[in-house]
């Protein structure tokens, strides 16, 4: 069968070759016999891939070694709750939330159980159309640190840079723009990141905390495995972490590697994105969700028609000319097409020719 040009928000489309690599070593990896998911994660095999991984994602976005990578498991959203646990102080901490769109509201919600979770921003008021004006927030002093959603997957919006924060720590889900450009590790406290939207298989996040701000000793009332602690210590190994997950994604840093790391990817995300908002600027039938251009996703791009019966007819027709999964979030409707790293410039195009033939006929 066929291989689709596929524009899902997440899990989402990987490098054909990485598929292709990973199918070959799938009944006997290097030799072994059998593959990455059959083998022990105490095995030799295992810890090399492991390290392997930590250290071309190290090499790729330049991680201090005052930085701890964790591999975790518990899906993204855990993290909306480990960030507070442990950079925090249950029931008695303070951290500020910047609301830019649905997952930073999800995780300011989930924050607001186990601390005092003020909100110093939120983009409510225009609908997540737009960012929030950033540029003078007032952050309560005791914040243990300033959150925000970098890439918000469902809005489309971006942070085209980072606001001022002050002296606070700096903490931001990059989960659905992890390695599409180069960023500078050095200003954040923490990233975390789901694999599942840029990068990997479904099931592993990836924490990148410094090293000072992971608590050094026990805390009370969390449990062992909510603890950053716990992970640094056994180097995400205190338990059976997601094996062939971590794998994958070793493939895939390696394959960025290949293509010249994250100023390459960059640059080609920006040429994508370009290509698809130059269209829907073009069009007269489709319009862009998010109202101010320098906010605008370079991985999810939405947009609408305005009439979501139209909307519908289209996501149909897309997919009966094998353009998948173009259908915006079922919180906001409308049309989204998700083009991560590994959408390739071929796929943007065939979707800007249908959307073109689609407006001809549906004048
Ligand atoms: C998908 C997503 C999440 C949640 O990921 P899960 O692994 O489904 O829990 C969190 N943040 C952002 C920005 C996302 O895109």
């Amino acid at each position: 069968m066929a291989r689709v040009y596929n524009f899902s928000a997440g899990p989402a489309v990987l490098p054909e070759d990485v598929l292709k690599e990973a199918a070959a070593e799938l009944m006997d990896y290097q030799g072994c016999g059998m593959s990455v998911m059959e083998m022990s994660h105490r095995s030799p095999e295992f810890q090399g891939i492991l390290q392997q991984t930590e250290e071309d994602l190290r090499e790729l976005l330049a991680i201090p070694d005052t930085y701890d990578v964790l591999f975790l498991q518990g899906g993204d959203t855990l993290q909306f709750a480990e960030v507070p646990l442990n950079l925090s102080t249950p029931r008695n901490g303070t951290a500020a939330y910047l609301v830019t769109g649905q997952w930073s509201k999800k995780a300011a919600a989930e924050a607001k159980r186990l601390i005092e979770a003020p909100v110093v921003a939120s983009g409510a008021k225009t609908n997540f159309s737009r960012l929030p004006d950033c540029s003078a927030l007032t952050i309560p002093d005791e914040a243990d640190y300033v959150y925000l959603c970098e890439n918000e997957t469902v809005h489309g919006l971006k942070f085209p840079e980072l606001p001022d924060v002050g002296n606070h720590v700096l903490v931001a889900d990059q989960s659905s723009m992890f390695l599409s450009e180069p960023v500078d590790v050095t200003r954040y406290g923490l990233i975390h990141a789901g694999v599942q939207k840029n990068v990997g298989p479904a099931g592993l996040q990836i924490v990148i905390v410094r090293h000072d701000l992971v608590p050094a000793s026990e805390l009370d009332g969390v449990p062992t495995m909510l603890q950053y602690r716990t992970h640094v210590e056994k180097r995400s190994l205190y338990n059976t972490p997601p094996c062939w997950n971590i794998y994958v994604c070793g493939l895939v840093f390696k394959h960025l590697k290949s293509i010249g790391g994250l100023v390459a990817m960059h640059e080609r995300n920006r040429e994508k994105a370009q290509l698809l908002y130059d269209a829907i600027d073009a069009s007269d039938l489709f319009h862009g969700a998010v109202s101010v251009p320098e906010h605008r996703s370079l991985m999810n791009v939405t947009f609408v028609t305005g009439n979501p019966e139209l909307d519908a007819k289209f996501v149909a027709e897309a997919k009966a000319a094998g353009l998948l999964n173009l259908k915006g979030h079922r919180s906001v409707g409308g049309l989204r097409a998700s083009i991560y790293n590994a959408m390739p410039l071929e796929g943007v195009r065939a979707l800007v020719r249908f959307m073109q033939d689609f407006e001809r006929d549906n004048r």
